[in-house]
């Protein structure tokens, strides 16, 4: 007997946990691997997507990584194909593929045109040589320009540039160039993020040994002061704390997680959460590769949340778009307003002007926005 369909929208990420070189600052799931472990992985994955075929109804698949650009086009193809074997073309309203720069070819980007991905998010976190260089990306500022003049070419009407700021020795001039250089090309969506100096990374060891010096918080700060400024005068929507966009191009996929929605996780490390539970693969690819070939189960982790739990997660996830949560919707589905849990907490944060209320809409202030890490610990 089938299985009814799980009638809910979700959101499906696909993990591809490769990349041709580690970048310094980089603490994600990825890894440089080799021809034969790629293909055996892209196999577990087909097969991970034929046990979720026909049981869900998925309106965005996001497929990142690592770097799913690396794939040749010959292994890119098959995971695409995977992928539209499984879930109804006609279902999807958002596709979107990872690319990183110095790894995008003219026949990948066709193929990806081809399956029906219709937005990627261009890894370009920088336009300068000596800060790629530093943070040991693989590609130039002239390497993302020309990825972006292809996408364009073939048709790509959602593309994403991802910046990082807050590089040692970065100045707010540099930024400055770089929020212009992003600009310039007229994407339809920016994301913004402060570099982080993750424990085990190459450049968390640098900081460590002073062989480099962390930039002032209040110059990180003023760098996101500066972004926010630069894009919103550029007609870019301020819509999430590290994210902008155009018109209607905001990012569907990343919105479930903001509000802490139903979402699907698959390869190696991928989170999944369904009705309160949250799961996820083992995070080793061998293992995980063995485990799916075995037909074992690859959850390395699984935990349910209490009701209040799932309340105080989604307050913290909703909070990061800047339009709030609204009220009803947090009754509809928690039973109780906002207030009757965590009423304390707001009125206090209200009385620093850190939160308000906007049509019935809990927000972060713009002073809020500044330290909203603090905020969100106020929730947990
Ligand atoms: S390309 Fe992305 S995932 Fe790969 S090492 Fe660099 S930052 Fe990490």
């Amino acid at each position: 007997m089938t299985e009814k369909k799980d009638t809910i929208p979700h959101a499906l990420y696909i993990h591809i946990p490769f990349c041709a070189r580690k970048c310094n600052y980089c603490d994600f799931n990825s890894m440089v691997s080799d021809a034969k472990t790629i293909d055996r992985y892209l196999r577990a994955l087909e097969k991970e997507l034929n046990i979720l075929q026909g049981q869900y109804l998925f309106q965005t698949i996001y497929i990142g990584g690592g770097t799913p650009s690396v794939l040749t086009e010959f292994q890119l193809e098959k995971l695409l194909s995977s992928v539209i074997e499984c879930i109804p073309a006609s279902e999807i309203r958002e596709y979107t593929c990872e690319i990183n720069p110095g790894t995008l070819t003219k026949d990948k980007v066709v193929l990806l045109k081809d399956y029906g991905v219709n937005r990627v998010s261009l890894g370009v976190q920088s336009f300068q040589q000596h800060q790629l260089k530093r943070l040991a990306r693989i590609h130039s500022g002239d390497d993302a320009r020309e990825a972006f003049a292809l996408l364009r070419m073939n048709g790509f009407q959602n593309i994403n540039l991802d910046l990082i700021f807050g590089c040692p020795e970065q100045t707010l001039d540099e930024w400055e160039k770089d929020l212009k250089a992003a600009v310039e090309l007229s994407p339809e969506h920016v994301s913004t993020y402060a570099l982080t100096y993750e424990e085990g990374t190459p450049l968390a060891l640098d900081l460590k040994n002073k062989v480099l010096h962390k930039l002032e918080e209040d110059i990180e700060l003023e760098m996101y002061k500066m972004a926010i400024r630069y894009l919103t005068r550029n007609q870019f929507n301020h819509y999430e704390i590290s994210n902008f966009a155009k018109d209607v191009y905001e990012c569907r996929h990343n919105r479930v997680y903001w509000e802490n929605k139903g979402y699907i996780g698959i390869g190696a490390g991928a989170y999944s959460f369904l009705h309160g539970v949250r799961t996820a693969n083992e995070k080793d690819v061998s293992k995980y590769i063995h485990g799916i070939e075995e037909n074992k189960n690859i959850n390395s982790f699984a935990e349910c949340l209490p009701q209040n739990q799932l309340a105080s997660e989604t307050i913290v996830m909703s909070l990061r778009l800047r339009q709030g949560v609204l009220n009803t919707d947090f009754y509809e589905r928690f039973g109780y307003t906002i207030e009757d849990q965590f009423g304390n907490q707001i009125n206090r944060l209200r009385r620093y002007g850190l939160v308000a209320y906007e049509d019935e809409r809990l927000m972060l202030t713009e002073k809020g926005l500044f330290v909203a890490d603090t905020v969100m610990t106020e929730f947990l």
